[in-house]
């Protein structure tokens, strides 16, 4: 491969569908819902491209994205976070949280730097290092309760650092950090000139029993000049396919993000940017009855897991709970999906795949953790319980 090409092998959730479906196996691999989005969403976007009275919606958006859109996600973050952000120059619209996180990376890693983030981490942050030509350092949530060392955090610091990128609630763990977590890395950040990503693609996927609320890396005191938050509208709103995501920020580093997305690919979406708008504005409930509903799958699989002896996490937030395999088998995570998915019938992800390899050694609590997705309907959840119980 070329200097600064990631990877060219498909992403570990593409493989893992592509495995499920293979093997007919219930997918809790890849994390995305097996329910539609609530029907007046989807009625709101379908207007939006068949009816010309809502605004031409079929042509290219404004680079920066719709301004309702813009000024739903200010009001939002104002009304959720008490953060004030304007909407004309603090606000870009993204292809998805991904995009965000590929352009926040490409604008602020630079060649030959470093990197810092916490694993495991979201897959993409190590590929857009990589095509940044920057290296990605990592430093270990450890379980049971997956907690931020800050002081071994800080010890990664060195000079060639540029960036540190963050996950609240973190993907695949559910940990939410807390504000003091998030005040020291700000501090720590101000002190070396780091900028921050962090990556808030859950904020709206809390469950009741998280111990603490979602804080914004951008409510914390002077985090404007050195941090951006990457929310997503697919995630908050179960429309994954719809790719739509944005990047709130102090004016002059949303600006140099959109320096990179305008090449990126430069806008996307008019119609879901303005269903989603309308969204921001009013749920009409959804969030609190996705919650509930996802804290019933949570609740379903974590249970499963434990009678499996499989020792789940709490999984306070977002998509996933964990389990560690090491207590019914000798097997490495990874080898234990490939036969979970094959033999089984049942997907999951290894935790493995989603860290620094090199940082794994065999004996590393992250080699025997499997990541398993309730965003799915309960039946499916139902399912693969009962495929797990019949053969583990
Ligand atoms: N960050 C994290 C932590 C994720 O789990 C995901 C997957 N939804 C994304 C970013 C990508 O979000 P989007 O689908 O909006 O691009
Ligand atoms: N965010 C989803 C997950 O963590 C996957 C998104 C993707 O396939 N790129 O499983």
């Amino acid at each position: 491969a070329a200097p600064g090409t990631p990877q060219v092998m498909p992403t570990i959730y593409e493989r893992t569908t592509a495995a499920a479906i293979a093997h007919g196996a219930i997918n809790l691999g890849q994390g995305f819902p097996d329910t539609e989005g609530p029907d007046w969403l989807l009625e709101l976007a379908a207007r939006a491209i068949t009816e010309p009275e809502t605004g031409p919606r079929n042509q290219y958006a404004p680079g920066m994205g719709l301004m309702e859109l813009r000024e739903a996600i200010s009001a939002a973050q104002a009304r959720r976070q008490q953060v004030t952000l304007d909407p004309a120059t603090q606000v870009m619209v993204t292809t998805g949280a991904t995009e965000g996180i590929s352009a926040a990376i490409l604008a602020f890693a630079r060649p030959g730097s470093e990197v810092l983030t916490f694993e495991p981490h979201y897959d993409s942050y190590g590929a857009c290092v990589a095509l940044a030509g920057a290296r990605l350092v990592g430093v270990p949530l450890r379980g049971p309760e997956f907690r931020p060392d800050l002081d071994a955090f800080e010890a990664a610091i060195t000079e060639r650092t540029s960036m540190i990128l963050l996950n609240t609630p973190h993907n695949p763990t559910g940990t939410v950090f807390s504000t003091e977590e998030l005040t020291r890395i700000v501090e720590l950040a101000r002190a070396h000139d780091l900028r921050i990503m962090c990556d808030e693609v859950y904020e709206h996927l809390m469950l009741s029993d998280a111990r603490l609320p979602h804080r914004s890396i951008l409510s914390i005191p002077g985090a404007e000049e050195v941090a951006v938050a990457v929310g997503s509208a697919g995630k908050s709103f179960s429309v994954t396919g719809w790719k739509i995501g944005w990047v709130t920020g102090g004016a002059e580093l949303v600006s140099q993000i959109r320096g990179v997305k305008q090449f990126l690919s430069f806008s996307s979406g008019p119609a879901f940017q303005w269903a989603i708008a309308h969204a921001l504005e009013d749920d009409r409930g959804f969030f609190a009855q996705n919650t509930a509903e996802l804290e019933a799958g949570r609740d379903l699989l974590r249970d499963g897991l434990q009678e499996l002896g499989l020792a789940p996490n709490r999984a306070e937030a977002g998509y996933f709970v964990l389990g560690n395999v090491s207590g019914i088998t000798s097997l490495s995570a990874a080898e234990f999906c490939r036969i979970l998915v094959e033999e089984v019938g049942v997907a999951a992800i290894p935790v493995s795949a989603l860290t620094i390899q090199h940082l794994a050694t065999p004996s590393d609590e992250l080699e025997h953790l499997v990541r398993f997705a309730f965003c799915k309907d309960h039946a499916t959840i139902r399912e693969g319980l009962r495929r797990m119980r019949e053969h583990l």
